[in-house]
């Protein structure tokens, strides 16, 4: 038995209701967000931040590998994980009401 999950309040993440789509928080400019879409450019994802336009972006066009950091800025990983945050105790809930 174990307590409900919470994600962290201070999680920068939060969805935007659109299907895959998480609105993160910008680290140096809190009035600043990005738009991450996690099933974009077939799962490799995007973002709207500067980093993905000149590096990331590149990088996929380029053959870049799906879950590498050559292919995801800061704003990917954390939306990423905020999504497998949100699966795995979801899916640990329904494990448990079996
Ligand atoms: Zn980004």
């Amino acid at each position: 038995m174990s307590a409900p999950l919470s994600l962290p309040q201070s999680s920068p993440v939060s969805p935007t209701g659109d299907r895959m789509c998480f609105r993160v928080q910008s680290s140096r400019i809190p009035e600043w967000n990005y738009i991450v879409d996690l099933t974009g450019e077939e799962g490799r994802s995007t973002c709207t931040c500067i980093d993905w336009a000149v590096r990331r972006g590149p990088a996929i066009k380029a053959g870049g590998v799906i879950g590498t950091r050559e292919v995801m800025c800061r704003h990917v990983i954390a939306a990423r994980n905020y999504f497998l945050n949100g699966l795995l105790a979801s899916m640990a809930k329904s494990e448990t009401e079996r």
